[in-house]
């Protein structure tokens, strides 16, 4: 068979039971009817992934790392396995790969494992066969002996990694397509479950995708936006249920004539913490800040404020799962450099405004805070990127801070230019 060469990604929700894997069998026979030669990247079915790190956590606090690899991993080996005999049994030829089978190696990260190379041979010796080969997605094996361990070892790609499984599949493929399906319709101006106005964009730049994935939008893994960005992979997001269709990620030919903001993003998982009357000298934020990124958490907004007799206020948001051990790590760095104390709060949420070209256009933050203001919502912190401006509010003010913000920038409105400029869509 000779058709386009087409990735596939299905995510946990859309193989959560046995009726939904034998519908995605479906869909993928009929891929596969249309000529096409198909390589499927599965999740683990539903909140299987979670009810192991459950199931690890009951048995102890601190799993180690390799093992818990190697238990999550088989999440996505039942499912591979599954949707293969699924297709099977509808008489389609189709087989399932581990990660290290469809020779995907990675570092030694174990939990958060990068990919360093993707050498499909067995890939493209099943495919060569006729098969539809079913690959595990969030997995491959390390390669390299450093840090004393083995080669070989089973490692996981982050939460969402099936995403980085497919991109990176289809990048070192070169396949026609990648196609992630998903339980909502593609890429929106806002999360849909919130914003009564949110509409589906039709195409979306990879930058403007990766502010809106590292900001919260949950459709995609950071990572293989990243992946996709740098090999030049074209995504299309679509829903596995309905036969609609999805937003594609890629170069957006028209970025420079957009309506500078394309869509919202939030965060909910986010905690603030505030050190208050730190001594205002030098090698004070690295006392803060080292012990928090050795203890492996994530900072995000830092915000001083100026001095006042000798001391000054520091505030900056950390996950908000993190926030205990974060407390944990913080307490005796606040006590040894003499600090008058730590406040926390972990009821605050963080919303984006995303657009490239923002940065050229010094109207948006004002406008931003302007509609906050007037719908009551207090801003607690800022930050900016080139293409994107975020503020630090409660979580209760979430809803109506999109809302406003969603009106203020027309985001209800398609741009008038994807009605002239005709995009050619994949496929
Ligand atoms: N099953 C893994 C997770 O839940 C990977 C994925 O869904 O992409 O994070
Ligand atoms: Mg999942």
């Amino acid at each position: 068979m000779n058709g386009p060469l087409v990735v596939q990604k299905f995510g946990g929700s859309s193989l959560a039971e046995a009726g939904r894997i034998r519908h995605v069998a479906g869909r993928i026979a009929r891929a596969r009817a249309t000529g096409a030669q198909l390589v499927v990247v599965v999740s683990a079915m539903g909140d299987t992934t979670d009810e192991l790190l459950s199931l690890a956590a009951a048995i102890t606090d601190e799993p180690d790392p390799r093992e818990l690899d190697m238990l999550l991993a088989t999440g996505e080996h039942q499912s591979a396995t599954l949707v293969s005999m699924a297709l099977h049994a509808q008489g389609v030829p189709a087989i399932s790969l581990t990660g290290a089978q469809a020779g995907i190696t990675t570092d030694a990260s174990h939990g958060r494992a990068r990919i360093a190379n993707v050498e499909p041979r067995r890939v493209r010796a099943e495919l060569d066969k006729g098969n539809v080969v079913i690959v595990a997605g969030f997995q491959g094996q390390r390669i390299g002996s450093d840090e004393g361990g083995q080669p070989g070892e089973t490692t996981t790609l982050g939460r969402g990694g099936s995403d980085t499984t497919a991109v990176a599949l289809a990048a070192s493929l070169g396949a026609d397509r990648c196609q992630i399906f998903t339980d909502v319709r593609g890429i929106y101006t806002a999360d849909p479950r919130l914003v009564d106005d949110a509409r589906q964009l039709d195409v979306i730049g990879y930058e403007e995708m990766l502010e809106l994935a590292q900001q919260g939008a949950q459709v995609m893994q950071v990572r293989a936006v990243e992946l996709g960005w740098i090999n030049g992979v074209e995504i299309e997001v679509l829903s596995s249920f309905e036969d609609a269709p999805g937003t594609l990620i890629r170069e957006d030919p028209l970025v420079e004539q957009r309506n500078k903001v394309r869509g919202l993003a939030h965060d909910r998982n986010v905690a603030k913490v505030t050190l208050l009357a730190v001594p205002d000298r030098p090698g004070i934020a690295r006392s803060v800040f080292a012990p928090l990124a050795d203890a492996g958490i994530n900072v995000d907004m830092i915000v001083q404020n100026v001095g006042h007799d000798g001391a000054t206020d520091l505030s900056f948001t950390v996950p908000r799962v993190e926030l205990p051990r974060a407390e944990k790590v913080l307490a005796p760095v606040v006590a040894e450099m003499g600090a008058r104390g730590m406040t926390t709060d972990p009821t605050v949420a963080k919303v984006s405004i995303i657009g490239a070209g923002l940065h050229n256009a010094p109207g948006y933050a004002a406008r931003m805070f302007g509609t906050l203001a007037d719908a009551g919502v207090n801003i607690e912190m800022i930050s900016t990127s080139e293409v994107r401006i975020t503020c630090v509010i409660e979580e209760a003010s979430l809803k109506p801070a999109l809302d406003a913000l969603h009106g203020a920038f027309e985001l209800e409105r398609p741009d008038p230019i994807d009605a002239d400029a005709a995009l050619p869509r994949a496929g």
